[in-house]
């Protein structure tokens, strides 16, 4: 247990600096640097997370000197500010916000204005010669405390501010005065104790205020959203937040005021361009919310968008000075992008947050490719910054420029990518439908936190309001779902179930596409084209290249796979899986027919018929790898993807082998199996039918010998055998493909080089790794079957229970994307060191979808393995990811 709850800061020093996320989580340990960088932060305290996890597990109880530290650090705020909390004359109001190790934008609770009462804000008004402001930072209070702390919900509040307004007929809030705001404060008071469960009336005492806000902040810890969020993004429920006190400074005291959040540089694309939005008078949730319309921070950014309203450059120009020098000073410091809050009162700016900025993929290579041109970061710096998985949103399609775009409306482009779907209004409808297997547009007036799931669910976002820096915009980019928002003209009848933009009416269900990079909002589907990789990605993973040591390959079978492998950089094929070269209707029908054959002679006429397809596959593939190691795997097909399903299958493939239709049926159910992913597949179809892998090595060696022969380079295939249990199913079927190359070799003239090796993806295998070790060349770890294996758990059947593991965290993450290290783990290690014991030089791959995961690439790395393979799209993620693990030792 700390002996210490509660760090200060303020006034040029600070208890805390960035180092201390952990204790102070990521706003109060840059608070705590912003202070001693000597940069304007209204004084404040940090009460640690400690507090919280203690807070929640003791049944909301603080831990015994948390209220003498507390009392301690809110005197010093009130002589560094000089008023007085709860002060009738002079009173001092403070903000409560949350604040975790990871940034979690918008998933917990903050409170404004707290010090405020009947009596204080009177003070308020008359220090501040401003009756209106004090009343409206008063009306403000209420609706937050109310929703945040008592549960009293927002729309109680905005109900009454909206027929307030209608009954006078004005809009916006700045036309009200000090009269209505003190009427509209008498109204959500009476409102608040209606609601209120016990009826009691609105708090009058600021201590009583704080510490339930303190209370309600610690708790938002575990409110749906923020559990929603930490486990979509892989933060630990024990972590806790903190809870950030602070002098409050107002937006909100005129139009020499201001309040806003910016970007240093552009979190969209990139450029090196101050990238903000702000409001005249007004408080921090007002630009966030989007009610009103942000203005532009520079010149440039409101030329650019053809805004009426005046950017701040123009308005504030000293101010506005201030704010970019300490933009180049943070970035300078901090040596990344920043995402910052900032409040001016009377023309006098307070920083309020920074914390490095979230951004798009493509914004985050160039930031970091400039970052290092100018000298502030290394290379490794930029390799090891960027975060390897979300480079996944620039290898997907986007819209093809030459299709017809029926653009219907326009709004802001808030996060990159395209997407087509079907519509609706709500997360919840968001997140059935794609359970369902469709793909749907989320399309809501504004995107709260609470929608998270239906953003997660949904291919992309729609919004009629919010501000680009709107929260969950700032979610939206994170996790690399196109986004639009601020598609002002769109109409969103929640009632009807439609949108309408100019004259245009979608109802729920129809499709739209959404271009996030543009704004556009299209009716219908619109084709995509493949993305065009930027001068930054080729640079940035050149220098993840000359870092790693670990080799990447692709899994591919087809030509087109091949190529795209090679074009994202891969060294070779890892896995070449031949069963899936036969899913075309006019060749499952002879795999069929081999599979179903009821003897030999039956089996070699049906694989005469593949021979030449194969190797025709083999010879372009070969061709295509261009003298790169290409792994091709013998046959393993699980009985149930292949035999025929219907009547009419069973008598094509009647036809094709020439056999009666009844006798085909019989010996389709003689195969079935109980459990075929345990069944007759892999190496032990060959054992059965030895004539199998000798055609399939036949294939092979041809198409090598042919190829060798075309380019006068040796192709050198790596032959490898599956589901392999024992040393003696190994050999049994190394000494066919032998026979088979010496045969093919003296057949073609061609002295074939070629190794053998074998999947390790049985627990057997890696226990037995020394002795197979003995005659295989080469492992490559199948961990798809090893983890089903290991767990006992079916591939095809997890999904439907590993759901309900994920929701109760009984395992931290799906087994079948990122390897259990501990476990499947432990088997690879053991054979691993089992089969290099034997055999030091032994070539060490993986080929299970793992080979494609930052996490198990990182488990490679460590383990020692000569490469990874993963499917094609995942080969930049992959080098990346080998690159940073190799930074990591
Ligand atoms: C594996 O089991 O990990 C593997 C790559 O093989 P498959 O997925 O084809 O069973
Ligand atoms: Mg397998």
């Amino acid at each position: 247990m700390a002996d210490k709850w509660v760090y200060r800061f303020g006034d040029g020093t600070a208890d805390g600096n960035a180092e201390m996320k952990e204790l102070l989580g990521g706003k109060g340990a840059n608070l705590a640097e912003m202070c001693a960088l000597g940069l304007p932060v209204p004084p404040g305290f940090t009460n640690t997370p400690e507090d919280c996890t203690g807070f929640t597990k003791n049944d909301r109880t603080y831990p015994g000197s948390l209220e003498k530290e507390v009392a301690a650090a809110m005197a010093e705020i009130e002589a560094g500010v000089g008023a007085r909390f709860g002060d009738v004359t002079n009173p001092l109001l403070v903000s409560v916000r949350s604040g975790g190790r990871a940034s979690m934008p918008g998933m917990m609770d903050t409170v404004l204005n707290l010090g405020l009462n009947d009596e204080t804000v009177q003070g308020l008004a008359k220090n501040s010669g401003d009756e209106r402001f004090a009343y409206d930072s008063y009306r403000r209070f209420i609706q937050m405390y109310s929703a945040v702390v008592m549960g009293v919900e927002h729309h109680h509040f905005e109900d009454i501010l909206d027929n307030y307004k209608l009954s006078l007929g004005v809009t916006l809030d700045t036309e009200l005065g000090a009269d209505d705001w003190k009427n509209i404060v008498a109204n959500f008071k009476e409102r608040y104790q209606q609601e209120q469960e016990q009826h009691l009336p609105f708090p009058q005492d600021p201590q009583e205020q704080l510490w339930y806000a303190i209370g309600a902040v610690f708790g938002s810890w575990m409110n749906q959203r923020a559990i929603t969020y930490r486990r979509l993004h892989d933060i630990p429920a024990d972590w806790g937040t903190a809870v950030n006190v602070q002098a409050m400074v107002f937006g909100n005291m005129g139009d020499d005021c201001a309040t806003g959040v910016a970007f240093t540089r552009d979190p969209a694309t990139g450029a090196n361009e101050f990238y903000g939005e702000y409001l005249v008078n007004a408080q921090g949730e007002d630009v966030v919310a989007g009610i009103r319309t942000p203005q532009h921070i520079t010149r440039a950014a409101r030329d650019a968008n053809g805004s009426d309203l005046p950017s701040m450059e123009e308005i504030m120009p000293g101010v506005f000075q201030e704010l970019n020098d300490v933009r180049v000073q943070l970035e300078t410091h901090y040596r990344d992008m920043q995402d910052i809050e900032f409040t001016v009162q009377k023309q006098k700016l307070w920083m309020l947050q920074t914390r490095n900025g979230k951004r798009t993929a493509k914004a985050a290579l160039k930031i970091a490719c400039e970052m290092v041109d100018e000298g502030l970061i290394t290379k490794q710096d930029a390799v090891a910054r960027i975060e390897a998985e979300s480079l996944d949103q620039l290898l997907h399609p986007t819209l093809d420029p030459d299709a017809e775009r029926n653009v219907i409306s326009r709004g802001l482009a808030a996060s990159p990518g395209a997407a087509s779907g079907k519509v609706v209004f709500s997360a919840n409808e968001a997140e059935a439908a794609a359970n369902d297997g469709e793909a749907v547009i989320m399309v809501r007036m504004e995107t709260s936190p609470e929608d998270i799931h239906g953003m997660h669910a949904a291919r992309g976002i729609l919004t009629s309001r919010g501000g680009s820096t709107s929260h969950a915009a700032v979610v939206a980019r994170g996790m690399g779902r196109p986004c639009v928002v601020g598609a002002g003209e769109v109409r969103i009848d929640y009632q009807a179930q439609t949108m309408t933009a100019r004259n245009v009416t979608v109802a729920a269900g129809e499709i739209i596409t959404i271009d996030g990079a543009k704004g556009e909002i299209i009716l219908g589907e619109v084709p995509t084209v493949q993305p065009e990789l930027s001068g930054d990605f080729g640079v940035l993973m050149g220098w993840a290249d000359d870092i790693r040591t670990l080799g990447v390959r692709a899994n591919a079978e087809t030509p087109n796979d091949a190529r795209t492998a090679v074009e994202f950089g891969a060294e070779g094929i890892g896995l070449s899986r031949t069963e899936h070269m036969f899913f075309d209707a006019d060749r499952i029908v002879s795999v069929r027919e081999m599979i179903l054959a009821r003897d030999e002679d039956g089996r070699r006429a049906a694989l005469a018929k593949l021979l030449p397809m194969q190797r025709d596959d083999f010879t372009e593939l070969f061709r295509i790898m261009a003298g790169l190691p290409v792994t091709i795997r013998l046959l393993d097909p699980p009985l149930h993807e292949f035999l025929p399903h219907t009547e009419a299958d069973m008598a094509e493939i009647a036809q094709a082998a020439g056999i009666d239709a009844a006798e085909l049926h019989a010996r389709a159910l003689e195969l079935e199996e109980v459990n075929p992913m345990l069944g007759h597949r892999g190496c032990r179809l060959a054992i059965s039918y030895p004539e199998i892998p000798e055609i399939q090595a036949r294939a092979i060696f041809e198409a090598a010998a042919t190829v060798s022969k075309e380019t006068g380079k040796s192709v050198e295939p790596e032959v490898m055998i599956p589901l392999i249990a024992t040393k003696q199913e190994f050999d049994l079927l190394k000494a066919i493909v032998d026979r088979v190359a010496g045969e093919v070799s003296a057949e073609t003239g061609v002295a074939l080089k070629y190794l053998t090796g074998t999947m390790i993806e049985l627990p057997r295998a890696c226990l037995r790794a020394g002795e197979i070790a003995e005659t295989a060349e080469f492992f490559s770890f199948g961990t798809n079957d090893l983890t089903q294996t290991t767990f006992g758990m079916s591939r095809d059947d997890s999904a439907g229970f590993l759901r309900q593991y994920d929701e109760q965290s009984i395992l931290e993450k799906d087994p079948f994307v990122s390897i259990d290290i501990d476990g499947v783990g432990e088997l690879v290690e053991i054979g691993a060191t089992r089969g290099r014991a034997t055999r030091p030089d032994l070539k060490i791959g993986i080929c299970g979808e793992h080979g494609g995961d930052p996490a198990s690439i990182e488990f490679c790395h460590r383990v020692g393995m000569d490469y990874v393979s993963c499917s094609p799209y995942r080969v930049p993620i992959a080098r990346l990811a080998a690159a940073q693990a190799a930074l990591k030792k």
